[in-house]
């Protein structure tokens, strides 16, 4: 027996910026599952940043994606065949074989999840991957304390939404959000509670973010590198941390990118800039869990989703992510519960 299935592989390697070209969606079968595996109907599915870098045939902490293979990344769906001790049909499992209708996974990579206590999409974001590198990227890597000011880039996405909000939580003096929008700037000062916010496509980031953080900052949470790394550098105060977190404004760059040309004021600074990978910070996860998913149930840890509808969106939904357009974390609905 088999089930009939789609899934979205790598077309080809893009250049530069993917095209829906990047992509094709083949119908597959899949086989049942043997000892130890799990058949699963793919329900949500999570696109970010990190899938753009395993396009290109480069060596990375991450393998890169084969073309004419299915891609793959987080996802929530229905076991509806176990292989697997203690795991039983009906249950909603969160594994790694994203981009697929049904998914043949291994029970060791799967964890059951319930879906009454958060809907799903929370445990591939605010709960879930992006969640957890706020959370690590924040305390662990910039050693956060109370009366830090904090500036965070990307500051309305999957990430950065939970980063400022987690800081302003703990008692964080200021918190400084980019975004790329008015809306998207509006939406960080006005239902999260950023003490400023700036578009960076408005004019300098460096005076944008003089103007909104006039004594400096402490920590800067670097979703995307490039200008507003650089400017970040130049607003640090004496032993100021930066979270390497991610560069999403070079993942499309076709040609070697600048370093930020401030980089000597390290020194002088005694600044701490550290990069991250949340693979390195799991042993967290139920500390994290434990403390944020009350926060969110109260509404005093807020998020937003951009869902897209039907496997065939999922690489729509990817290059929508990737351009900003969408608000919060993009997911994909593959199927209904
Ligand atoms: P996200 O912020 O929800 O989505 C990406 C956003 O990047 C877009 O919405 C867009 O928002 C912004 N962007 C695109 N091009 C840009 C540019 N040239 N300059 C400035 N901003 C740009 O994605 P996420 O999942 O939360 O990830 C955020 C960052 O964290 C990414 O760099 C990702 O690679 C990284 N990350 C790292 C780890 C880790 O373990 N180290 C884990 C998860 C994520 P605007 O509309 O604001 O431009």
């Amino acid at each position: 027996m088999s089930v009939t299935s789609r899934e979205v592989q790598l077309a080809a390697r893009p250049h530069g910026w993917p095209t829906p070209e990047t992509f094709a969606i083949v119908e597959t079968e899949v086989p049942d599952p043997g000892p130890g595996q799990l058949l699963v109907r793919n329900l949500m599915m999570s696109v970010d940043p990190y899938m753009r870098a395993r396009m290109d045939d480069r060596k990375s902490y991450v393998p890169p994606f084969q073309v004419g293979a299915a891609l793959d990344g987080g996802a929530v769906g229905e076991v509806v065949a176990s292989g697997a001790e203690g795991v039983k049909p009906g249950q909603i499992v969160l594994h790694a074989r994203g981009w697929r209708e049904y998914a043949l996974v291994s029970a060791e990579h799967a964890t059951v999840v319930d879906p009454s206590v958060a809907p799903l999409g929370a445990y591939l974001g605010v709960l879930g991957m992006t969640g957890l590198t706020a959370y690590a990227g924040l305390f662990v890597t910039a050693e956060f304390k109370a009366g830090d000011v904090v500036f965070v880039s990307s500051a309305a996405g999957a990430v950065g939404q939970v980063v400022g909000q987690l800081a302003k939580l703990n008692g964080a003096a200021r918190v400084i959000g980019s975004a790329g929008s008015a809306e998207k700037v509006a939406y960080l000062t006005d239902e999260l509670g950023f003490d400023a916010a700036f578009d960076y496509h408005d004019g300098s980031v460096r005076e944008r973010l003089a103007e909104a953080a006039p004594d400096g900052i402490d920590v800067y949470f670097d979703n995307v590198g490039g200008e507003q790394l650089e400017a970040a550098i130049a607003a640090m105060r004496l032993h100021g941390r930066i979270t390497v977190c991610g560069m999403i404004s070079v993942y499309n760059a076709t040609e070697a990118t600048p370093a930020p040309r401030n980089l000597a004021q390290l020194i002088g600074k005694r600044l701490t800039m550290r990069g991250m990978l949340v693979g390195d910070h799991y042993g967290l996860e139920r500390k994290f869990v434990a403390e944020v998913a009350p926060l969110v149930a109260a509404g005093k840890i807020k998020h937003r989703e951009t869902v897209f509808e039907g496997l065939e969106s999922a690489p729509e939904a990817f290059l929508a992510m990737m351009r900003g357009d969408g608000a919060g974390k993009i997911l994909v609905r593959i199927g209904t519960p």
